[in-house]
């Protein structure tokens, strides 16, 4: 099934016809739960890696931030037992409820915090084929991106996973690893529910405050004057696409901007993939659920909580896709 975001309430650009020149596009992934294979776009999928290529380990051992530590297999088998329950009171009209036997099946402790001392697998966070993404962005003849991360907190890139960027041509993979290494513990907000992708190209425009001033303020009178802060947004209706997405811009809503600039280059950097708590806001709030869901389609299909429910933004340097990609979390 495909995914479609409705229109946007108005036409923007026949208002502030300038507003145009500031536009780009996003590729919107629209990951939902599924079985992905490693020929297939996906978030938290297998990955089309080299047998005869190192997995790529996380070495800051107790520079990690450790709050709670799970292995993977625990926080799996709790998402099976919530699930379970989730479709148990939607199909029985019961409230929602662990039986004893669910509950005993939950993880009751943290792992000790010394595994995390030893080299950390990263994990696969998505698989981009440049067939599927509109707005997929790499070295000219590559045609697939994959994007992993350290699935622990990281003090140095404020407290979130740290991120690499592989860019591939497929056709040279050659032989396949069977099985990718697996951490032996995770934060479980940084290990994704695998899931297929539904790619959809959007409209974006810049966060409000990267605007000209005088086109902020006319946009900013504009909005009192319609619907007296009841009408369309132009932050959250009208700009940024919210979920998971390739290209387009940063929400810059928690910080406001600031530069992010290329660690080798000094390069002003440029928004590549966006891992975000939400794909869109909770209920019939806001204008960007797909017309094919309804209110109880879950708002996080990844199971990804990126701090009190932000998104996790993915710069990439537009000198060289060889200088190291940076993150913000908004
Ligand atoms: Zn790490
Ligand atoms: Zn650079």
């Amino acid at each position: 099934m495909t995914r479609t975001t409705p229109p946007r309430p108005l036409d923007l650009t026949a208002l502030f016809p300038e507003l145009a020149a500031y536009a780009t596009t996003s590729t919107r992934l629209h990951p939902r739960p599924g079985t992905p294979a490693v020929g297939d776009s996906s978030v938290g999928g297998p990955l089309l890696w080299p047998a005869d290529e190192p997995w790529p380990m996380c070495e800051d051992g107790d520079t990690h931030y450790v709050d709670e530590l799970l292995p993977p297999s625990s926080v799996r088998r709790a998402r099976t037992v919530y699930a379970a329950a989730t479709a148990r009171a939607a199909a029985t009209g019961q409230p929602y409820e662990l039986t004893d036997a669910e509950r005993a099946e939950l993880p009751d402790d943290s792992a000790p915090e010394s595994l995390v001392e030893q080299p950390i697998p990263f994990v696969a966070v998505a698989q981009l084929y440049r067939r599927d993404i509109p707005d997929f962005a790499g070295p000219q003849d590559a045609d697939l991106l994959q994007i992993l991360w350290c699935p622990l907190d990281h003090p140095d890139t404020g407290y979130n996973p740290s991120v690499t960027a592989y860019w591939r041509r497929s056709s040279e993979v050659g032989r396949l690893l069977d099985q990718a290494p697996e951490p032996p513990v995770v934060n479980e907000n940084y290990l994704p529910t695998p899931c297929v992708l539904h790619p959809e190209q959007v409209r974006e425009h810049p966060y409000p405050g990267l605007l000209p001033d005088d086109l902020q303020a006319r946009i900013a009178a504009w909005e009192r004057e319609h619907g007296n802060g009841q009408g369309p947004s132009y932050h959250y209706d009208l700009s940024l696409a919210p979920g998971w997405k390739v290209g387009g811009f940063a929400n810059w809503s928690l910080t406001d901007p600031y530069p992010m600039n290329c660690a080798e280059c000094g390069a002003t950097m440029t928004l590549l993939f966006t891992a975000d708590s939400g794909e869109w806001q909770g209920g019939d709030a806001g204008t960007w659920r797909p017309v094919e869901e309804t209110g109880d389609t879950s708002v996080g299909p990844t199971d990804i909580v990126i701090g009190r429910g932000y998104a996790l933004y993915v710069f990439r340097c537009p000198v060289s896709f060889q200088h190291p990609v940076a993150t913000t979390m908004q």
